[in-house]
């Protein structure tokens, strides 16, 4: 089964996003408020209580930087490149991760240039998130297979992201990509969702599907563009 997640089911209002946010910050700030009143009234720091209000110190911090990626960057620059290195760049960043984890990356990427037109740390962001799942979802450590290529007419490139890890149950698949929607301790639930937003913003999609206890495949197709018609659309938009 494989679902593709949609922009119309998935993607909440601006106004519903904030809303979740706020409720999301509320609840460890309101914890905060309550461990440092109970230090104030018994005058003595409680180091059960700090080590509680640190851990929601940095659960509000996380929410706000993964909400943040959502905020469009000041200058957005949309430029041609290789998604090879792109991808080289960010196994690179989660190799010592990866390493503690016992998970190995392996890499089947096409000899030939794979150019997409992007905003490539956002497209990093979109990596990042779905490695660190694939890595999360595999608590025993194993494989993720990074597989890369274009359709036959060239143009599109289609990577595919397969862990080995724990599955996703069919009844909750339609529910990924819903902000706060998290099976985590410590997960925020807003990484698919920022990344299905980044993926739509380059005109691709971004699909998922998935065996329990098999593992999960989440597959990523994006528009290639030379950069003729990246100059050209880059005219039409400005
Ligand atoms: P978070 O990682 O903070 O929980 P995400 O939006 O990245 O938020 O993912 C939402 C949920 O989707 C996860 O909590 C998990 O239940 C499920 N999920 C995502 N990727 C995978 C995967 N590769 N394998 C199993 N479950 C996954
Ligand atoms: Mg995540």
């Amino acid at each position: 089964v494989e679902e593709l997640l949609r922009r119309s089911e998935k993607l909440t209002t601006v106004g519903q996003l904030a809303a979740g946010v706020a409720h999301e910050i509320r609840n460890p700030l309101t914890t905060l408020r309550g461990f440092l009143q109970m230090q104030q009234r018994s005058q003595k720091v409680n180091t059960m209580h700090t080590d509680v209000m640190l851990a929601e110190l940095d659960r509000i911090n996380l929410i706000v930087s993964e909400f943040l990626i959502l905020a469009k960057p000041q200058a957005v620059q949309y430029q041609t490149k290789d998604i090879r290195f792109t991808l080289g760049d960010v196994i690179s960043f989660l190799d010592s991760e990866a390493h503690l984890r016992s998970v190995e990356f392996a890499l089947f990427f096409p000899e030939a240039p794979v150019l997409v037109h992007c905003e490539e740390n956002q497209l990093k962001q979109v990596f990042i998130n779905i490695l660190k799942n694939a890595m999360e979802a595999m608590p025993k450590g194993g494989i993720v297979t990074l597989r890369l290529e274009t359709d036959q007419v060239g143009k599109q490139a289609i990577l595919r992201i397969v862990d080995e890890g724990e599955g996703i149950a069919k009844e909750r698949l339609h529910k990924l990509g819903e902000p706060f929607y998290t099976n985590k301790e410590k997960g925020t639930g807003l990484g698919l969702m920022v990344s299905q937003r980044i993926i739509e913003g380059h005109r691709g999609t971004l699909a998922i599907e998935s065996e329990l206890g098999l593992g999960t495949t989440v597959t990523i197709r994006l528009p290639i563009g030379n950069l003729a018609e990246a100059a050209k659309s880059d005219h039409i938009a400005g």
